[in-house]
């Protein structure tokens, strides 16, 4: 199965993805990821973005597409995939139905993890202090909020139509959360 999760930064996507990964033994791509790791192997890709992604502003539609596109055609992959992080705008979302639609996949669970902007706030700041990104700060976590709420609202509205739509309280306790998605994926 391939499921692609996704909410505000800080909602807990990665949390929430690893426990998938784990459980359900897929793939996790989280294109946060794969940017930070061009930006740190200062490849072409990644001089161009560092200071956009320090900024919390989006890396252009067509260098994320590229990254993800290199993943989905990768037969070991194939149906293991899931999404965190990505799709963030339309052209993404499109995107994504394309590629898969392509190799002869599908998206079967989307996810969408609900926050209230002070809790994500709350949940920014911890992490600051544990894994030290240089985009999770007071200024940056807000304005990511707002970049993504602005820009994810056409996505959560293409997403929210499909009957494999879930939304999920992030308010919630990580256990919680994580018993949820279980659920709704063993059926
Ligand atoms: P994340 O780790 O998902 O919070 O992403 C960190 C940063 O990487 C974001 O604030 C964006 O600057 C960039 N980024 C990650 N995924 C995407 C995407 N799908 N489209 C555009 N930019 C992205």
């Amino acid at each position: 199965m391939n499921v692609v999760i996704f909410g505000p930064p800080g909602a807990g996507k990665g949390t929430q993805a690893n426990f998938i990964v784990k459980k359900f033994k897929l793939c996790q791509v989280s294109t946060g990821d794969l940017l930070r790791n061009e930006v740190k192997n200062q490849t072409d890709i990644g001089k161009d973005i560092e200071n956009i992604i320090s900024k919390g502003d989006f890396a252009t539609d067509e260098i994320v597409n590229e990254l993800i596109k290199k993943i989905i055609i990768d037969p070991s992959k194939k149906n293991k995939l899931i999404f965190d992080g990505y799709p963030r705008s339309l052209n993404q979302a499109e995107n994504l139905d394309q590629l898969l639609n392509e190799s002869g996949q599908k998206i079967d669970f989307i996810f969408f993890l609900n926050v209230k902007k002070e809790t994500i706030i709350k949940r920014i700041e911890k992490r600051k202090i544990l894994e030290n990104r240089s985009d999770d700060n007071h200024v940056t976590i807000l304005k990511r909020y707002d970049t993504y709420m602005d820009t994810t609202k056409l996505v959560l509205d293409f997403y929210s139509k499909k009957t494999n739509f879930h939304e999920i309280d992030g308010d919630q306790k990580i256990a919680e959360i994580s018993s949820k998605i279980e659920q709704i994926l063993s059926v």
